[in-house]
């Protein structure tokens, strides 16, 4: 799975990236202008969460939900979870006046699609926004009564991510237990800081950064963390850079700065093109595939209302990541083309084109 997309016609894209289809929802009178991709629905409705933040451009905004919609099918698949994947994005208005109609406007949107797709909490989006589409649309997940209600994703998550730390560490470090480690975690929002407390209880020494000073603040009093600049994170001599904050923040510059042993964290599409595992394998730097690792939210809305299995499979996600660090060594290939492979043959077939099955 490609994590960018160059072209800016859309077919070419399609070419690049295959999705199965983009829908464009326009509602002048509640500000919202949103887009969702739906990248397969092979394995069932597709499901990925809807992200309201700054958009450069149209452009830049359905590339986002394109990417992240691919990333939902893989996620899905690798998990054998009877979902597809797709993606929302909202462009954020610059001076939001009514956020419960505007996200009114988009649960509207999302009934438009019959159940193809089921919305979800992302960046920039709240439980109380789910609540709102809840009141428009049955197709939403992380609401606190109604459709799916799941909740806030980012604990199980977190802990999904503690779980990839430790099998990076094991296959990696050779090391059982985390103590005494020194892992830098970019970003401190609902995961970063949920990761952080699980880490914290381990025995890990953390340094952060999070331009949100109360975030940073809060750890440095609960935790005692050390706090560095956004620009200094990547170079902390470390043993694990967790990111937990942006999308393509695995780049060129960042791997010339990177000074740590594994890169294990829940952003979603870490790497800014995919050669770039290229560079980090030939640095010796073992890269935990993003959309596996931070696959804990969705393994939460998958077993609603069965926590025991919900527990099962975060835990077996330490075991799903050392079998493809495993086996990438044994195949001296790179670790997201074994996991990318692992979700192709689940998804065999669903790529030749639009898939409308
Ligand atoms: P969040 O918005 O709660 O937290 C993100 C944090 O990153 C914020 O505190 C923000 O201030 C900080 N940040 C922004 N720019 C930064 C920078 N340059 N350097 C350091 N910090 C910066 O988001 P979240 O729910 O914690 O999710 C974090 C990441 O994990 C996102 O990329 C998200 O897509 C991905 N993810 C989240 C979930 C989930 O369950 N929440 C699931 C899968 C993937």
């Amino acid at each position: 799975m490609a994590s960018f997309i160059e072209s800016t016609d859309l077919f070419d894209m399609a070419e690049q990236h295959p999705f199965s289809d983009v829908h464009f929802w326009r509602d002048p009178e509640t500000q919202l202008q949103a887009i969702i991709a739906i990248h397969s629905t092979k394995l069932g409705p597709a499901i990925g969460g809807c992200r309201m933040i700054n958009y450069p451009s149209t452009h830049a905004a359905m590339k986002d939900a394109c990417c992240l919609a691919a990333g939902m099918s893989y996620k899905t698949a690798i998990n054998r979870l009877p979902f597809g994947g797709g993606k929302a994005v909202i462009l954020k208005p610059p001076h939001l006046t009514d956020r419960k109609a505007l996200f009114a406007s988009f649960g509207r949107f999302v009934e438009s699609l019959n159940g193809r797709y089921i919305t979800a909490m992302d960046s920039g989006t709240t439980i109380d926004d789910m609540d709102v589409i809840a009141s428009q649309t049955n197709h939403v997940m992380c609401t606190t009564t109604a459709g799916l209600a799941s909740g806030d994703p980012s604990p199980h998550t977190a802990k999904g991510v503690y779980y990839g730390i430790k099998a990076a560490v094991k296959f990696k470090l050779q090391r059982d237990s985390l103590v005494g480690l020194h892992i830098a975690i970019q970003g401190v929002g609902n995961v970063g800081y949920a990761l952080a407390r699980l880490l914290h209880e381990d025995g890990v020494k953390l340094t952060v950064s999070d331009p949100n000073r109360q975030a940073t603040e809060r750890l440095v009093n609960e935790f005692g963390v050390d706090v560095v600049s956004a620009d200094d994170i990547y170079s902390v001599s470390c043993d694990v850079f967790s990111p937990c904050a942006l999308g393509q923040i695995i780049n060129a510059d960042s791997i010339a700065l990177l000074n740590a042993a594994i890169i294990a964290g829940s952003a979603n599409n870490q790497l800014q093109t995919p050669d770039m595992i290229t560079a980090l394998t030939n640095k010796g730097i073992l890269y935990a595939p993003d959309y596996v690792i931070n696959s804990g939210g969705v393994l939460q809305i998958a077993y609603l209302n069965k926590p025991d299995v919900v527990q099962h499979k975060l835990a077996a996600l330490y075991d799903t990541l050392l079998d493809i660090f495993i086996q990438a060594e044994r195949q001296n290939s790179s670790t997201v083309a074994v996991a990318n492979r692992l979700a192709e043959q689940i998804l065999t077939n669903s790529f030749a084109g639009a898939n409308h099955e």
